[in-house]
């Protein structure tokens, strides 16, 4: 706690997001003043004999928050004082609560752009690492994270938006805050208060600076994890569990095609970072999800006396994240888990927002549980080996997420699709990347698929999963069943009025030019529709269609009339 033997008007306390001014800021303010200047970053940095960056990635960064405040502390026991304080210092409530009872706060303001453009000046000039900087855009970043922390910005006495004001220009603006404002502000009732109010917490996911190499945080009721995603990061495998303190033991679940592929890398990664593991593997395909293969898997753990501190690895495609995941959901009440997808589909779609399932034999994935990673590893280099066909199969969701939920990501997936069919880098990183945005988002929005916007994930899901059972699983992959559900989707959307045609002729030729079936012929139409009817008997209510009213407009409908339902099969359904 403060001093109280000074006044808070001898005091200024300066808060606001990386690369706002403090740095340039607070000396002058403070020789104006003919005050002390105080940093609570340099005062940590000296305490330490690191860097900030080293104590990050060496302690974490709780370790640094609560040296942080500590520092703080001490900063704000000086009189007639400047305090610069480090962007993430106003997350705690009990910092903000030391901050308003020793002086004026004052929060620097400037928009992402600015900021992007000071920090590059300023890692030019400085030797200095700049994590913000290190992200493929760290404009976005910035956005992302300043977007979430505005509201705890606000909790200040004064904010200066530094834009287009020089330095000196920022220290008079303060000064005359100070010397016009100053005691009124600090004597309001309350002010300390409302300051601290707890409620003014950071959404989740938002709360700690997305880590480098993920694409996006999947924020959930009980957790938010990064979802990591790049090129030929197999090998951070280690040292990620590392970070989560998941180090003592590692039960790898994979299928054996998957094992032959990626087991060396994996086995090289925990060696380096001297985590024991085993490896249960089973055969490739779909009659791995089953409850007797969950079962064996379940003797395997027993015998190796897997507990709670242990972690399970699923590694492969959706079946194997699927199994794995629902293995390490129910095994001793919960083991932590850790998805490591190497399909196309898993790491677009089955390892992202926790659904992990076996399947019954008279229904697929009847027997499942929602359980959250806690990180996701792709590496998407690993689809090098994958078939062209699983490729194209995966790519459909990543359609999907565009056709439901992002128009420019659409466009992106068209302009790229044989830059990404041909798996070169940077197109398909950042395909996967944004998908998996997607998902993440939807799924931190409705993640037990209560408020109806993550069955939007359902789009062409209801025809495709008839026509899926009633060909054995054998015939179509999943993606290819879609493409063919997503066309009948669409049409019923046109027939209702809902969707303009040239969008269901986008949506064609997108799913073309991915190789993507959009219509079969042969298939038992009377099965199909029985399919159907089952789905809406499990589901104890009417078949409910995903249907577009436009890219990036998704609408749940019950009432779609049997006329309409069947004249869009006509279409699909050769
Ligand atoms: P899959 O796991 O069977 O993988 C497809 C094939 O690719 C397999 O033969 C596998 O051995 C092989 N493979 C995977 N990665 C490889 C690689 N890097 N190199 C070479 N071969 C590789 O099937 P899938 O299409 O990935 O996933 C389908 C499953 O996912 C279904 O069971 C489905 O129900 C489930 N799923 C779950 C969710 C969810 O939210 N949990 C969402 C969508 C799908």
């Amino acid at each position: 706690m403060a001093d109280a033997l000074f006044d808070p008007a001898d005091r200024i306390i300066l808060t606001g997001f990386s690369g706002t001014g403090k740095s340039a800021v607070g000396p002058l303010l403070a020789k104006q003043l003919g005050w002390q200047l105080l940093d609570t970053d340099a005062i940590v940095e000296e305490r330490e004999g690191k860097r900030i960056l080293e104590i990050f990635r060496d302690d974490g960064e709780v370790t640094f928050r609560d040296l942080e405040a500590d520092a703080l502390r001490e900063a704000c026991s000086r009189a007639r004082a400047v305090v610069s304080t480090g962007g993430g210092a106003v997350l705690r409530p009990e910092n903000r609560r030391v901050m308003a009872e020793a002086g004026f706060i004052v929060c620097l303001e400037a928009r992402p752009e600015t900021i992007v453009a000071r920090l590059r000046d300023r890692a030019s000039s400085e030797p200095l690492d700049r994590p913000l900087l290190a992200t493929e855009d760290p404009l976005s970043r910035i956005r992302e994270l300043k977007a979430a922390r505005q509201h705890i910005y606000a909790l200040c006495d004064w904010a200066v938006h530094t834009d287009g004001l020089s330095p000196e220009e920022v220290v008079a603006e303060i000064v005359r805050a100070l010397n016009e404002r100053g005691a009124a502000l600090l004597a309001a009732p309350g002010r300390a208060d409302a300051i601290a109010e707890e409620s003014a917490a950071v959404p989740p996911g938002t709360l700690h600076a997305i880590p480098d190499g993920a694409a996006c945080m999947v924020r959930t009721a009980l957790r938010e994890y990064p979802v990591f995603a790049g090129w030929g990061i197999l090998g951070e495998l280690g040292v990620r569990l590392r970070e989560q303190d998941l180090t003592r033991f590692a039960y790898v679940i994979s299928d054996e095609t998957v094992w032959h592929h990626l087991g060396d890398e994996i086995e090289g990664s925990l060696q380096l970072e001297e985590i024991e593991f085993d490896v249960f593997t089973v055969p490739p395909g779909e009659t791995s999800k089953s409850l007797e293969v969950a079962a064996g898997i379940y003797d395997w753990l027993i015998e190796h006396k897997a507990e709670r501190g242990h972690a399970v690895v699923a590694l492969g495609g959706g079946v194997a994240t699927d199994l794995g995941g629902y293995v390490a959901a129910t095994f001793a009440r919960g083991l932590p888990l850790v998805h490591v997808p190497t399909s196309m589909l898993g790491m677009v779609d089955a390892a992202i927002g926790g659904k992990v399932a076996v399947n019954h034999p008279r229904a697929k994935n009847m027997i499942g549980v929602f359980y959250q990673p806690r990180f996701v590893l792709e590496d998407i280099a690993t689809l090098r080996t994958l078939p062209a066909r699983e490729i194209k199969s995966g790519l459909a969701e990543a359609i999907k997420h565009g056709l439901i939920a992002d128009e420019a990501y659409l466009s992106f997936l068209e302009g790229k699709a044989e830059a990404i069919l041909k798996l070169e880098r940077e197109a398909t990183v950042e395909a996967v990347r944004r998908s998996v945005c997607i998902k993440a988002e939807i799924v931190g929005a409705d993640e037990f698929e209560t408020t109806g916007r993550r069955s939007t994930l359902n789009y062409g899901h209801t025809l495709a999963h008839a026509i899926e059972s009633t060909t054995g699983y054998a015939r179509f992959r999943h993606g290819e069943a879609d493409g063919i559900g997503m066309m009948a989707a669409g049409s019923m959307s046109v027939r209702l009025g809902l969707l303009a045609p040239d969008v269901l002729e986008r949506q064609r030729r997108v799913l073309e030019r991915y190789g993507l079936p959009t219509s079969a012929a042969d298939l038992d139409r009377g099965r199909i529709m029985a399919a159907i009817q089952l789905d809406k008997k499990v589901q104890a209510k009417k078949v409910r269609w995903v249907l577009l009213e436009g890219v990036g407009r998704p609408v749940l409908r019950d009432d779609v009339p049997p006329e309409i339902v069947e004249a869009a099969l006509d279409e699909v359904l050769l």
